[in-house]
């Protein structure tokens, strides 16, 4: 067995601090590693693996395409990209898509489609406002938009353009709006920035100041999107629309794919203005029509719903167990975050992985809870136990 860890202390930049763990196999909601020791997966490729590792469906829509057709450019019309446009738009508030190959892809050209629109329609209006503790990717601008100094003080100066301001606070963002402000970009619920649920009026608050204003509304929603929250789309839960969406995530069921959805009106780019080598490949366009053929038809966001109140429920028990250890637990759907009364997430998650349970720590004093949105009852209760026994064993070492 080669020492994998070593290889990649030895060639691999260091960007991602990983855990002590190579993965070599998954099947729904269990992954394995070299020695054949299974793990219950929270993580879920960071809220991509939208119905576990190796569904059927994914695995057989990828086999098939693969051995079809594997990339054409967009000079020519391919199917799987068109069936999975219809089946988006058909089944979003949204009317026209653009396919390409990331979340930072897609909230990028997000934002490109919005100062389009601001040079056409808006008297030239480009700054778009965004939230503090918000992550929209990590091309320089998508740093910029981000509102954490972490990943902005390395790379100053950044792209302007972007106003960062305090998220669940409607009026930060009528104070931050001005004649050259043409969009304001948020996350439905933050996802990265630790599970952050906005007030139940915040977004509809924003959407009544956006049309107030004139100004375009555009959801990020590669985390929260494709059932992730318990709805199809988390802005459904909250009784607004977007004016332009983002995707990417668990959009392809595994993998790499990002959308930008728009309403017609803000549809603007013209040909030529914006495009993508990779965007619309077939054989991820099969996977994430296959997704989310399989996600609709099956009712997969009312799983993650009631799965979700599952979750809360034993957590809430966990946390009457180990009385004060547990400070919040927060989310919707199957995005959720258990916070603590210190800065042990990190130990946490590794004692977790001992026990056999992926979390991702998502802040310092939180663990971030994001399983495959397919997941069962009793996978559920199975993690809140292998979290118990990770809490037990840190509880021993304090
Ligand atoms: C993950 C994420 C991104 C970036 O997606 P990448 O595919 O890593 O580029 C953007 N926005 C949100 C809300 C995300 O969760």
């Amino acid at each position: 067995m080669a020492d994998w860890m070593e290889l990649e202390k030895e060639y691999f930049m260091r960007t991602v601090e990983r855990a002590p763990l190579t993965i070599v196999k998954g099947q729904g909601s269990y992954v394995w590693d070299e020695s054949g020791k299974r793990y219950l997966d929270f993580v879920a490729g960071w809220a991509v693996n939208s119905l576990g590792h190796c569904h059927p469906a994914v695995v057989e829509a990828v086999r098939h395409q693969a051995g079809e057709l594997i990339q054409t450019s967009n000079h020519y019309y391919t199917i799987p990209q068109l069936q999975l446009a219809e089946l988006l738009v058909k089944n979003s508030s949204l009317d026209k898509i653009f396919l390409c190959n990331s979340g930072a892809e897609a909230t990028e050209g997000a934002v490109k489609l919005a100062r389009r629109y601001g040079k056409l329609h808006l008297n030239g209006a480009y700054e778009v406002i965004t939230a503090t503790g918000s992550f929209h990717g990590r091309t320089l601008a998508m740093v910029s938009a981000s509102g954490q100094l972490k990943y902005q003080t390395p790379y100053t100066p950044l792209p302007s353009g972007f106003i960062n301001v305090e998220y669940n606070n409607i009026e930060a963002i009528k104070k931050a709006t001005t004649s050259t402000v043409c969009a304001v970009m948020l996350e439905p619920v933050q996802g990265e920035g630790g599970v952050n649920v906005p007030s139940p009026d915040y977004l509809k608050e924003v959407r009544r100041w956006c049309d107030e204003k004139g100004i375009i509304l555009i959801l990020d929603e590669i985390q929260t999107g494709i059932g992730r929250t318990g709805e199809l789309f988390a802005h459904q839960s909250f009784g607004i629309e977007p004016d332009i969406m983002s995707l990417a995530k668990g959009l392809g069921g595994g993998l790499p794919i990002g959308a930008i959805m728009a309403k017609d009106k803000f549809s603007v780019f013209t040909y030529g203005e914006h495009g993508s080598t990779f965007g619309g490949n077939p054989v991820t366009c099969a996977a994430a029509f296959a997704t989310m053929k399989f996600i609709i038809e099956n009712d997969i966001p009312r799983n993650a719903f009631d799965m979700g109140i599952r979750l809360i429920q034993r957590l809430e028990r966990l946390s009457s167990k180990h009385t004060g250890l547990i400070t919040d637990i927060r989310g919707k759907g199957l995005l959720m975050a258990v916070q603590f009364s210190g800065d042990f997430a990190k130990t946490l998650a590794q004692k977790c992985l001992e026990a056999g349970l992926l979390v991702n720590d998502v802040k310092p004093n939180a663990l971030r809870l994001m399983p495959a949105l397919n997941i069962t009852a009793d996978e559920i209760d199975e993690a809140v136990e292998l979290l118990d026994q990770a809490i037990t064993s840190l509880d021993a070492n304090r």
